[in-house]
């Protein structure tokens, strides 16, 4: 079996003889049917749980493209700005490569266990005062004066592997789904997805192409409003930027495809998480329940056809961040080790 989205979807992607065969064992995530969501939305809905890849994230597919190119040129240094994710998958792949990682982040604007991630593969973490794009723009000019590739998603590498979800979620399903729900920070994924379907589309692979509806957080909702936000704010710390890099390739996929972005408040992206949690035994980060906090939102407002089916992309591990999850919740107390308390506490006896 071939592991890692290099050697599966070797032909669709900028590989070489000379790309080292690089992989962590990311792509090859769960497609799972959401039935108790099917049920609530009124339409055959499943969820692709790309926090099963090997750093928490769907940030790997591109991660793994884009630091095996940096190595097959050459390059002894790889640098991001992130909000987090970007950063553990930068770090880890760097380490697996033997290449050195440099990551600036927003300070105080990181999930811990994403920075934890970081720090642990021995990354060299740059805290910013500052938010993502201003991270970003420094890491831009910080290229253009030394000798280091640049990983975030404006590299065209981190796209190319990105787009290989979408090629999984045709694999498994025979066919591209009607819809496409999937959260919108930085935008390089849904460009990515969309890209994706186009490509197998062309091949042959697939006879339709799906509607793709983006999701951004209310407080963080440039593509939406149509013009930048200077101040992004949201507690889905994954999605919280003001000013996306890939901004004309989101509405692209919007325009092309038929589809919508649109914003969720943070109290429906904060229930969507829960609910996903409860009913569907799936714990992923809050930046990914803005895609189910979407078509949440337009089943009530009635605009979700009836019976489509939807592939909502959940794009990190709630483990990332457990803290925010549970915000708010009292933590059980301690009982004494006596089987009588114990009952008592259950209110069994
Ligand atoms: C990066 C990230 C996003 C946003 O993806 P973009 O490509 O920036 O739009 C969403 N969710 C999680 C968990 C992420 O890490």
């Amino acid at each position: 079996m071939k592991t890692g989205i290099l050697a599966r979807y070797r032909e669709h992607l900028p590989v070489t003889d000379s790309t080292p065969p690089l992989s962590l064992g990311e792509g090859g995530t769960p497609l799972v049917r959401a039935e108790r969501l099917s049920a609530v939305i009124g339409a055959e809905v499943w969820l692709k749980l790309e926090g099963c890849n090997p750093t928490g994230s769907f940030k790997d597919r591109g991660m793994v493209v884009a630091v095996a190119k940096a190595m097959e040129a050459g390059s002894r240094a790889v640098i991001c700005a992130s909000t987090g994710n970007t950063a553990a998958s930068a770090a880890a792949y760097a380490a697996k490569a033997g290449l050195m990682a440099i990551v600036v982040v927003p300070a105080g604007n990181i999930a811990p266990g994403k920075l934890a991630q970081a720090i642990i593969h021995g990354a060299r973490v740059l805290a910013l005062q500052g938010n993502f794009d201003q991270a970003l723009a420094v890491v831009q000019e910080l290229v253009a004066r030394h000798a280091v590739a640049p990983v975030n998603s404006v590299n065209p590498d981190r796209i190319q592997g990105q787009k290989t979800a979408a090629f999984e979620v045709c694999d498994l399903l025979g066919e591209a789904p009607d819809i496409l729900a999937i959260p919108v920070g930085n935008a390089g994924n849904i460009t990515a997805y969309w890209r994706g379907f186009q490509q197998y589309h062309a091949a042959g692979q697939i006879r339709r192409l799906p509607q793709m509806w983006g999701f951004q957080a209310a407080g963080a909702a440039p593509i939406v409003q149509g013009k930048p936000v200077a101040e992004p704010q949201t507690v889905a710390t994954a999605i919280c930027i003001g000013n996306p890099a890939s901004w004309h390739g989101a509405v692209a996929a919007r325009d092309e495809s038929g589809g919508i972005i649109e914003a969720v408040s943070d109290e429906e992206i904060l229930s969507a998480q829960s609910f996903l949690a409860r009913a569907e035994g799936v714990f992923c980060e809050l930046a990914s329940a803005a895609s189910v906090a979407g078509i949440r939102k337009l089943a009530r407002e009635g605009r979700v056809p009836p019976g489509v089916r939807i592939v909502c992309i959940l794009t990190g591990s709630g483990l990332k961040d457990p803290a925010s999850a549970v915000a708010g919740v009292t933590p059980p107390q301690a009982v004494p080790a006596e089987l009588e308390r114990v009952e008592r506490e259950l209110g069994w006896s």
